[in-house]
């Protein structure tokens, strides 16, 4: 039977240990830590993700500093919230949640993010030092699923590891993160041709291709560990982009949806952000 990898009880870890970092920063430095979510229009989704992002953060002895605007604001009103956010010393860490409306260019507002307190790691600087392998700030979702392997005590070096999606958010930062911890990776995306013959090779497959149980049986190798990323919101509840039911027997161990790599992502950041503070001092 495949163990279940619980990352809700991860994540709780993570943020207690957040929590005393966020304490002891306050008592040596004398400053807070703060968090800026940027959230416009209203788009439910993104709402959910704020409220739970800024109720952790919270939880977690870091400061709120929320802004809202309307589905409306044009570039250079946001350009302006994220330029003041960036001046201001009480905030360490600026969020713009994603996916913005339509008439709004998203890199280019990502990119007025300093990397300093880029806690998303999704500015191009950042993406710049990951690559590089120089300290920086990096995206949440990848983070989250290489502290969820090294809390199962699984080293990666050497091991066959597939990345399904190659997306600037999760599949590209995730597959970099893992050749730094020495897995032989393959990326695999939309025009790869016959997905199960490659995924199948894998000792790790992570899936985040953003479809509905695209990863089936035949797609993984018997004794394989199973990551999922995806999110879809069905009649049944959420589900991912693995077929638990017919994939789980056949792995040694697999994250569930819910509960698996999402709460990661949320500590990630919280840990994020208190790294932005100390690097800011
Ligand atoms: P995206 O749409 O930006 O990227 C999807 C990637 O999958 C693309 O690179 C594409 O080439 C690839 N792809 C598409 N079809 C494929 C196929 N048939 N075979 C192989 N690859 C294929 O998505 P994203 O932002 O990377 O998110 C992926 C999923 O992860 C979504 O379901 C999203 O909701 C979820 N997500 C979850 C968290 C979390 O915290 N759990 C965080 C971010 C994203």
């Amino acid at each position: 039977m495949a163990q279940i990898i619980d990352g809700k009880a991860a994540a709780g870890r993570i943020r207690d240990l957040v929590k005393d970092d966020v304490d002891k920063f306050r008592s040596v430095t004398h400053r807070t830590v703060g968090l800026a979510t940027v959230l416009v229009g209203d788009d439910p989704a993104s709402e959910v993700y704020v409220t739970s992002k800024r109720r952790l953060s919270r939880q977690a002895g870091i400061e709120d500093h929320h802004r809202r605007l309307s589905a409306d604001a044009g570039q250079d009103e946001v350009a302006a919230v994220i330029d003041e956010l960036a001046e201001d010393d009480a905030v360490s860490g600026i969020l713009l949640q994603l996916p913005l409306p339509k008439h709004l260019d998203s890199k280019a507002l990502i990119d007025r993010i300093p990397w300093q307190k880029d806690v998303d790691g999704l500015t191009t600087t950042s993406a710049g030092l990951l690559a590089r392998n120089a300290p920086g700030l990096r995206p949440c979702t990848p983070l989250g699923i290489l502290a969820l392997l090294r809390a199962e005590g699984i080293d990666l070096s050497g091991v066959s590891a597939v990345v399904v999606g190659r997306s600037e958010l999760v599949g590209k930062p995730l597959a970099q993160l893992l050749l730094q911890q020495n897995a032989t990776v393959t990326v695999t995306h939309s025009r790869t041709r016959d997905l199960a013959t490659v995924t199948r090779t894998a000792d790790i497959v992570i899936a985040a291709a953003g479809i509905p149980h695209l990863i089936g049986a035949e797609h993984v190798k018997a004794g394989a560990i199973v990551i999922d990323v995806g999110i879809h919101r069905s009649a049944n509840g959420l589900i991912g982009d693995v077929d638990f039911e017919a994939v789980s027997p056949i792995t040694s161990r697999i994250t569930p949806v819910p509960g698996g790599v999402g709460p990661m992502t949320i500590a990630e950041l919280l840990r994020n952000t208190i790294q932005a503070a100390k690097i800011q001092t």
